[in-house]
């Protein structure tokens, strides 16, 4: 007999533990059951194991809403962000839902029926298929099985190590040795103070430079609210302190753009010894926030390369030689390991085949219903997080607006639910209005959003509060209808509304 839940929800990260949390708390008698294609909980915070691994966002925005960041450290290591998840989920008894080794590969919606059905790839490579009412994706933003490789002209020709960050050997001895990291992203400026502390030096290698804001690891206001008003009410506070703050830098960013440059570029030139050429590698072509911006927690990169232990070249590989790499500009740099941080490899909503009573949903041609639902695909939703916020604060609006939802189903006694874009003044834009390499290389492939709500993608916390945790549920473009009584939206009719 196929096993069937109320929700079924893929992946288990913090975006699916959170979904967990939120959902056990607002329907204890709703069944629910999570599938995980890896072995563990955490997610990208169990993936990613190199040297110095953080949140490069502070942790009271990318903490849950309902369950304080306690830690001293605002901008936090990725072993105690992983213990933070897992412990989130031991203590709501949320482990216990979890099919680890459950890789989904496709969901088929049946109209007739109300409900998905799901099929997965088992831990022995068997198929196993449940059913459910409602489908949530929490299956993150990226590839697990291969980072982005970029082109690397002549690597085999190189006698060392060549090391991908998604995949760090946890025995690599870099101590002593001289690591070249290529690449100017999160990952690069994490890894090339961590490895300065034991390497015999570090380069960072960049095709250009990016965008770098020095921010302290811990938040002085936090602990005095937290000491004023307690963790819970601290917490949020700080949570707010934080969303109005990045906003602001956000905002400016795009206004002021000037500005916003000219106090990153002063801030690095204190940072850095007299003499250094700031504009050659620490100002980027681009504008602020065109591209994500990169935290430093107290300048730790700055400091590497002030003290002599790291180096920065912005450069083009012209090959790499048998010891190192070649630069278009003729200079040489030995290496005994290299380190490609060239980023990601997205991919939407986990790679899942989606079927609705029958017809195949191509991304592309769905428009995205408040960055969390798919015209024309029912009793669905997913999980991406904000490019220009932590991930976190729109995992929790998502996971609160679904239940929202499932509520005013079980009220009007609805089984269905389908966000339908019908205003043909409505036009398409990207889902992620961003211009990073790694996202250009895919949005084509991603669903799109719309030219006004409730399909615009605001990227904004504030807003999203809003419409999300406050708006109209049953907002003229959601259409609710009921398998058996036949009755609609509206309350007419006895055959089943049409969904699409
Ligand atoms: C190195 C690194 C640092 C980051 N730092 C920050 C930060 O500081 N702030 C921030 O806001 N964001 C950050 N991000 C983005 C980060 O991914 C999110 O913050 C957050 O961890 C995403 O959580 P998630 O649960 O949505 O996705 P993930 O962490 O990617 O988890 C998705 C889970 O779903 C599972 N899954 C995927 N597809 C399937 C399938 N088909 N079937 C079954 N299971 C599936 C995966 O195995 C995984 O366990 C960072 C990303 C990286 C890579």
């Amino acid at each position: 007999m196929t096993d069937h839940v109320d929700v079924l929800i893929v992946g288990a990260g913090l975006s699916g533990i959170g979904a967990a949390h939120h959902l056990q708390e607002a329907f204890p008698g709703k069944t629910y059951t999570i599938l995980e294609a890896r072995d563990a909980i955490g997610g990208t915070w169990d993936l990613f194991r190199y040297p110095g691994v953080r949140s490069d966002s502070d942790m009271y925005t990318l903490g849950y809403r309902f369950r304080p960041w306690t830690e001293a450290k605002a901008i936090a290591d990725g072993p105690s962000i992983l213990s933070y998840v897992q412990a989130t989920a031991a203590e709501a008894g949320i482990t216990r839902h979890i099919r680890f080794g459950h890789r989904v590969v496709r969901a088929a919606w049946s109209g007739q029926d109300a409900r998905w059905t799901v099929e997965a790839t088992g831990p022995d490579g068997q198929t196993v298929t449940l059913t459910c009412g409602f489908l949530l994706l929490c299956s993150g933003y990226y590839r697990y099985d291969q980072g982005y490789q970029a082109d690397l002209p002549g690597i085999g020709n190189f006698g060392g190590q060549v090391v991908h960050p998604q995949f760090w050997p946890p025995d690599l001895d870099y101590a002593g040795k001289r690591v070249v990291v290529i690449g100017s992203g999160a990952t690069a400026v994490t890894l090339v103070p961590a490895l300065a502390q034991t390497a015999a030096h570090v380069t960072m290698l960049q095709r250009s430079p990016t965008y770098i804001l020095t921010m302290p690891s811990e938040d002085g206001i936090a602990t005095r609210l937290r000491k004023l008003l307690g963790p819970r009410r601290g917490y949020t506070a700080t949570r707010w302190k934080n969303v109005v703050m990045t906003t602001l830098i956000y905002r400016l960013s795009r206004r002021k753009p000037d500005m916003i440059r000219g106090w990153i570029r002063s801030m690095a030139v204190r940072q850095l010894p007299a003499g250094y050429d700031v504009d050659t590698h620490f100002k980027p072509a681009y504008n602020p926030w065109d591209q994500r911006l990169c935290l430093v927690p107290d300048g730790d990169l700055f400091a590497a390369i002030s003290e002599g232990r790291a180096s920065v070249a912005t450069d083009r590989i012209a090959t790499f030689t048998a010891d190192g790499l070649r630069l278009e500009s003729g200079a040489e740099l030995p290496a005994d390991i290299v380190v490609t941080a060239t980023g990601l490899q997205l991919l939407a909503l986990g790679g899942i085949e989606l079927t609705v009573d029958g017809e195949p949903v191509r991304l592309p041609e769905r428009m995205a219903y408040k960055g969390m639902m798919l015209s024309g695909v029912p009793n669905f939703a997913f999980t991406i997080g904000y490019t220009n916020a932590s991930w976190t604060l729109k995992a929790d609006l998502v996971s609160e607006f679904v239940c929202r939802l499932l509520k005013h189903m079980d009220k009007g006694g609805y089984d269905t639910c389908v966000p339908v874009n019908d205003d043909p003044t409505v036009t398409e834009q990207p889902l992620l209005d961003f211009q990073a390499g790694y996202v250009l290389r895919v949005i084509d492939q991603f669903p799109r959003a719309g030219s006004r709500a409730p399909w615009r993608l605001a990227q904004n916390y504030a807003r999203d509060v809003v419409t999300l945790r406050f708006g109209k549920i049953d907002d003229g473009s959601m259409r609710f209808s009921a398998r058996i009584t036949g009755s609609t939206r509206r309350g007419a009719g006895r055959e089943r509304d049409p969904v699409i």
